[in-house]
């Protein structure tokens, strides 16, 4: 398989090609359509497999035709367990838009919390974030969900394993009903199904 068999748009066809990509991996093969079709996702798969990019280009591509941001909104938000898996989301969301006019934000706990409210301040397309801070963002009124269209929970296993499950369960409850989920995880432990459970409507499931 090609990228160009995906139906990504040109610009991010572009990107992928500077990142000298040459096909799709098996796990882009799968979820690339599926996300596309609108369905939500349960995939299990490793880091290396190139999931980050599995679900960023559909994400990309789906943000480059819909509705411009408002203030404080965000369109796509990405939970991830850690601040370097969140700055390294965010490095490929950036790298894999650089053709397209959308925005990514991060914000991760540890660090101090004014600048990111001003950064949330015009909305964004995109925000990667850790559980912790963003309910703080949340509680501050620095974030808003009712445009938000898509929802990645990112090593669900490992968020988990943090202990992140009321975090989650919390942000989960912001967010509207109606919105498109992706789950990755390394494993599909009891846990996890039972947080997809909570979490995900009629998945399509993955593994590599
Ligand atoms: P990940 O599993 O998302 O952490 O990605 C692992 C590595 O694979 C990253 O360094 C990506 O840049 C790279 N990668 C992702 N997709 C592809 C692809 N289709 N072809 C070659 N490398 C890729």
């Amino acid at each position: 398989m090609h990228f160009s068999d995906l139906n990504l748009c040109p610009e991010i066809n572009q990107a992928i090609k500077e990142q000298g990509y040459e096909s799709p991996t098996p796990i882009q093969e799968k979820s690339i359509p599926a996300i596309l079709a609108g369905r939500d996702v349960m995939a299990a798969a490793q880091t290396g497999t190139g999931k980050t990019a599995g679900f960023t280009l559909p994400m990309l591509e789906m943000l480059s035709k819909g509705p411009k941001v408002r203030s404080n909104q965000v369109r796509a938000l990405v939970l991830t367990p850690t601040r370097e898996l969140a700055a390294q989301v965010w490095q490929s969301v950036a790298t894999y838009s650089k053709h397209l006019s959308l925005s990514c934000q991060v914000v991760y706990g540890g660090v101090k919390i004014n600048p990111q409210m001003l950064k949330l301040r015009k909305g964004c397309d995109i925000l990667v974030a850790t559980p912790g801070r963003l309910l703080d963002l949340y509680q501050q009124n620095a974030v808003k969900f009712d445009q938000l269209e898509l929802f990645v929970l990112d090593e669900a296993d490992r968020m988990l394993d943090m202990g992140f499950i009321h975090d989650i369960k919390r942000v989960i409850k912001a967010l509207p009903e109606k919105r498109q989920n992706l789950l990755f995880s390394a494993t599909f432990s009891d846990d996890i199904r039972a947080l997809a459970k909570g979490l995900i409507n009629d998945p399509i499931e993955i593994s590599v």
